[in-house]
């Protein structure tokens, strides 16, 4: 059992504020990822609930209990960072048994617990390699063994797969879902990698300055955003915004003219590339093409609209030229609108 609580948790260094008012209890079992851009204080609620940074505000909890004076050590907890941090003069079989000895585990499990660990993430032919003689996404690995053998109920990632290339990203990615399941552990797991929260999370945390913008599931996330700045931040590509104004029922930007339920006002109207689709004729936006994107299993493409490119996915095999007219159907179904000011979702 872990079930995590953060009460009211808050970070302050002087007058500046890491994190804000985080409150949330994580399900034991629970794949939660922390999502945002750098510095929104991703990092510093993980390293707090490591141990490794004071809170100053508020609590954290796990299955009931406080453990904001707990030493790093006592908690039960096991991280993996985007740096390796393997010892360089042991072998991977060292690497990985390290965590046991450190904690005084009895000597005679170490072997079966090594191998084991090792079995998991498919490094036994590795055993006696020292990190310099291995690839990174291996060495990743033996970081990822080196959580494991310990047997923790939480795991805490930060970025563990930013020093991947693209497709061992992929894998790695994979073989961590699995694990986590597998070992049936609440992980925590830090990215500013969208993709990577999507595919990977049971539930998102979007931050941002130090604040929570969203909590949910990967779905509710991307179908109903809850500002703006969600809403940028999530998907490839990223929602379509326009800013405008409505009246008499009528979103108006330079070039578009959509109908919406919404009352007269500035507001920002967004929606996602694979919603809308080429019009014959008059559309709800019409404008000159911008530019043309061959997706491979789709083309892609922007116009601009105000300061703002908007893009949508039409069939792979559409071609036009750079600059001639094209028109999109936005029907109002498809549409999110936003506070204009605040950015906060209206509908
Ligand atoms: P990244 O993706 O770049 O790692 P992050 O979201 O993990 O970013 P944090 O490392 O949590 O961000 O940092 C949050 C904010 O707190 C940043 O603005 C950072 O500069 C600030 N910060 C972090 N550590 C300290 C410190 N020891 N003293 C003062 N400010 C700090």
């Amino acid at each position: 059992m872990a079930e995590i609580q953060l009460r009211n948790v808050g970070k302050r260094w002087g007058s500046f504020v890491g994190v804000h008012n985080f409150d949330l209890t994580i399900a034991d079992r629970e794949f939660l990822v922390l999502l945002g851009p750098s510095g929104c204080g991703k990092t510093t609620t993980m390293r707090m609930i490591a141990g490794l940074e004071d809170v100053t505000e508020g609590e954290i909890l796990v299955d009931g209990n406080v453990i904001n004076d707990l030493e790093p050590k006592d908690r039960d907890v096991a991280m993996v960072f985007q740096s390796y941090a393997l010892y360089p003069n042991m072998n991977v079989y060292e690497n990985i048994r390290f965590p046991l000895k450190v904690r005084g585990i009895d000597p005679s499990t170490h072997d079966e617990k090594v191998r084991r660990a090792s079995a998991m993430v498919e490094l036994d032919d590795f055993l006696h390699r020292k990190p310099a003689e291995l690839s990174g996404g291996q060495r990743q690995r033996v970081a990822l063994a080196r959580a494991i053998v310990r047997e923790p109920n939480v795991f805490l990632m930060d970025e563990p797969l930013s020093n991947l290339d693209a497709k061992l990203r992929v894998s790695t990615r994979a073989q961590i879902k699995n694990l986590s399941h597998e070992l049936a552990v609440t992980t925590i797991y830090v990215t500013h990698d969208q993709i990577e929260a999507m595919t990977l999370a049971d539930r998102v945390v979007v931050m941002k300055q130090g604040v929570v913008q969203q909590v949910g599931s990967p779905t509710e996330i991307y179908d109903m955003p809850a500002n703006t700045f969600v809403a940028s931040f999530i998907g490839s590509p990223a929602m379509n915004l326009m800013d405008g104004d409505v009246s008499g029922g009528m979103f108006r930007a330079e070039h578009v003219e959509i109908p919406v339920d919404a009352p007269d006002g500035p507001m920002t109207l967004g929606f996602r590339a694979e919603d809308a689709s080429l019009a014959e004729g008059q559309g709800q936006i019409t404008a000159p093409i911008y530019t043309l994107e061959l997706l491979g299993d789709a083309t892609m493409i922007s116009v601009r609209v105000g300061g703002a490119l908007v893009s949508v996915k039409a069939d792979k095999a559409y071609r036009a030229e750079i600059g001639e007219t094209v028109s999109f159907s936005v029907p109002k179904e498809i549409c999110h609108l936003f506070e204009a000011k605040s950015g906060a979702r209206i509908g």
